[in-house]
């Protein structure tokens, strides 16, 4: 039997409207579909009728064994000689475990693309009036994931704080106050501005604006959770002139 085909392809940050052309292809001529928990469920009703749609979300503390599985699945159904679409949040580059799904799939020769998408660091901080560079105010700009508790990271975090002018975390919300103590601890002055995004680009979307030193209590008043970016850097002071998207929901503070 002739193999199949899988793409992988980034959703969009979760506005369903973000994604691209070609991933909304994508969608349209799968036989199945493999998506993720933060992807919008709204783009799997261009799914074929007999698609066969299959939930790949992650629990805490079950990764490793689920991507195994993950794995697995896309061989077998591409070597049914099926179209596969791994639909991801945002980019499946970033964060998104496109690579090491990507290896599998060379490592059993089965043809596959990469279809890139919007990633939720820079929508989720654009939808908040933030652009992450600006001629004046930040010419580099750096993403890190921010799960990792201190000391078990491999940030390093004098790099990140005497060398990028804006600083995207993503997955930081349950370790927010050590980010922002290392930040300050390398030298980043306490008064640096720092935005929070919580499901950015939806419907849903609050923002909580402060500094480093403030951010952490504004953010438990606010009771953010995730999924949720951090922004660090001057760009964060644009909002108050570029703010564009109306939020539903308290708080939006300035
Ligand atoms: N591949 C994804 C990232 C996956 S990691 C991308 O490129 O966007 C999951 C993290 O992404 C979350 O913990 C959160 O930090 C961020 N995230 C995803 N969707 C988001 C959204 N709508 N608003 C804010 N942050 C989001």
């Amino acid at each position: 039997m002739e193999k199949g085909k899988v793409y992988l392809v980034g959703a969009g940050p979760g506005n369903p409207k973000l994604i691209t052309l070609y991933g909304m292809e994508c969608i349209q001529k799968a036989d199945v579909i493999a998506y993720d928990r933060l992807i919008s469920k709204e783009l799997l009703q261009y799914a074929k009728k007999d698609a066969e749609l299959i939930y790949c979300g992650k629990e805490p503390g079950k990764h490793a064994q689920i991507q195994e599985q993950i794995h697995q699945l896309l061989v077998e159904k591409a070597l049914q000689g099926k179209i596969v679409t791994r639909l991801k949040g945002g980019d499946p580059c970033v964060f998104g475990r496109a690579g090491e799904e990507a290896e599998v799939l060379a490592k059993h020769h089965i043809p596959f693309e990469i279809v890139p998408g919007v990633t939720a660091g820079i929508a989720a901080a654009a939808y908040a009036g933030i652009p992450v560079t600006h001629r004046e105010y930040a010419s580099a700009v750096t993403i890190v994931a921010g799960h990792r508790k201190k000391g078990k990271e491999h940030i390093n975090w004098e790099a990140l704080a005497k060398g990028s002018d804006t600083i995207v975390f993503y997955m930081g919300i349950s370790n927010l106050d050590d980010i922002c103590e290392s930040l300050m601890a390398y030298g980043k002055s306490p008064h640096t501005p720092v935005a929070i995004v919580e499901w950015g680009t939806t419907n849903e979307q609050r923002t909580v604006v402060g500094d480093l030193a403030t951010i952490v209590e504004k953010a438990k008043q606010a009771n953010i959770s995730c999924p949720a970016v951090v922004i660090v850097g001057q760009v964060v002071k644009l909002r108050e002139k570029i703010n564009w998207f109306v939020e539903q929901f308290e708080p939006a503070y300035t």
